[in-house]
């Protein structure tokens, strides 16, 4: 067990984490959907609006510049946060879904062809597959869809095979929100590139557990939000490599993006602004720049051994209750675990735990596609986060049980 984790310190910066729910302390595992604030997230976000608050870049005064500054230098933060080459390919959207649909609008636009194809992976997250799907069937492409193994793991080789001339794109999660597999995505890129097929990364199940770096992994897009990674909702990050961002068209049109209007024509702003249309949502950044301390501070290479001890402890506990089926057994896994037991519907495992404090995510976590091809209606998912500790995993397994006793 990993025993130098500073947990008790980190607990106490996320005050939601210490209220009681139906007179039981409220134990959150549904941090997939999204994560809870430190202190010091929620304190930036108030200090922005009682110090800083202003509309940024081209105001001269001082609170413009001043916001201004802290802006773009969270953009620099967050370049060096996934080691990207330049700022320029930074772009701040609302989030991983409008990041997906910007790239999947945007390259469609300039790229995709009728009869040409574009491959996902059968574990995606509606919002890399509904862009895609859509954008297939306006340009008469194709979304090709590889599947996975019995423990939830991609079939790499059925991807590579669907790799032919007519495939534009491939895009793919780095860490699946229903199975926790986390995905071969160096491999696959390395593939893809040898045939001079662009890959977009949906990282945001990765960017809270893994370290990422997007030269490394020589990845053409990746995406996030700032919600799942301890920062604010509705602030999120897509990150492309220049030269491809450079040959995208704007996917908003307003104010910020533009060079120069004319009554008759329009001149487009440089990178990154040609994506960042309309006024920003400054105060996410803010508080996504405090998130980005505080894992920088705890370090995550750190977050990653303790939640993979969480993760371990909780697979045995749940593995030892009888009846208790996984989904998503891969090696490679992120800190979530998905589960059924017997006939029994998830969502009356969720009800009765909810009861005892627990909080849980039940259903087909938007991935629809996926939960056809397992035949199943969706199922109980605990995802941890560095918070989380070994007693609220004891409690977890214990009221399972109950709900098992109580519903079977
Ligand atoms: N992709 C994956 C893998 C996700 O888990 C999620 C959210 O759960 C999303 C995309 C969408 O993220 P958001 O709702 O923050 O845009």
């Amino acid at each position: 067990m990993f025993l130098s984790f500073p947990i008790d310190r980190v607990r106490a910066d996320f005050p939601i984490l210490h209220q009681q729910v139906y007179k039981r302390p409220l134990v959150y595992f549904d941090n997939a959907a999204s994560t809870q604030k430190p202190v010091q997230v929620i304190d930036a976000i108030r200090r922005y609006y009682e110090q800083d608050n202003c509309n940024i870049h081209r105001g001269v005064h001082y609170l413009s510049v001043k916001a201004t500054e802290a802006f773009e230098e969270t953009r620099k933060e967050i370049r060096e946060f996934i080691n990207a080459r330049d700022t320029r390919e930074i772009i701040f959207t609302k989030g991983t879904t409008e990041s997906l649909n910007l790239v999947a609008s945007s390259f469609g636009k300039r790229y995709i062809r009728p009869g040409d194809e574009v491959i996902a992976t059968i574990m995606e997250h509606h919002s890399n597959f509904v862009p895609w799907q859509q954008m297939c069937l306006e340009c008469g492409a194709t979304l090709r869809v590889a599947g996975i193994d019995d423990r939830g793991m991609l079939n790499v080789g059925e991807l590579f095979g669907m790799i032919s001339e007519k495939t534009r794109m491939i895009t793919l999660t780095h860490v699946s929100n229903v199975l926790g597999t986390i995905n071969p995505v160096k491999e696959i890129i390395a593939e893809a590139h040898k045939h001079g097929i662009p890959v977009l990364i949906d990282g945001a199940q990765g960017i809270s557990h893994l370290p990422v770096d997007v030269q490394d992994m020589d990845c053409d897009f990746y995406c996030f939000s700032g919600h799942k990674m301890y920062g604010p909702m509705g602030i999120g990050v897509l990150y492309g490599k220049e030269k491809c961002l450079e040959e995208l068209p704007p996917y908003q049109m307003g104010g910020e993006m533009i060079k120069e209007v004319y009554v008759d024509h329009t001149t487009f702003n440089e990178l990154p602004f040609k994506f960042e249309a309309g006024t920003p949502n400054v105060e996410g950044v803010a508080g996504l720049r405090a998130a980005l301390h505080y894992l920088n501070e705890l370090g995550m290479d750190n977050i990653m051994d303790y939640e993979a001890s969480l993760l371990k402890y909780a697979t045995e506990k749940l593995a030892g209750i009888e009846g208790v089926r996984f989904y998503g057994t891969s090696d490679w896994k992120a800190s979530l675990i998905s589960f059924l037991i017997g006939k029994i519907h998830p969502y009356d495992v969720g009800m009765i735990i909810d009861k005892m404090g627990i909080a849980v995510r039940t259903g087909h976590h938007c991935a629809m596609p996926l939960m056809d091809y397992l035949h199943i209606p969706g199922t109980v998912r605990a995802s941890f986060a560095f918070y989380n500790t070994m007693e609220e995993i004891d409690w977890m397994a214990l009221a399972v049980a109950k709900a098992k006793k109580m519903l079977e």
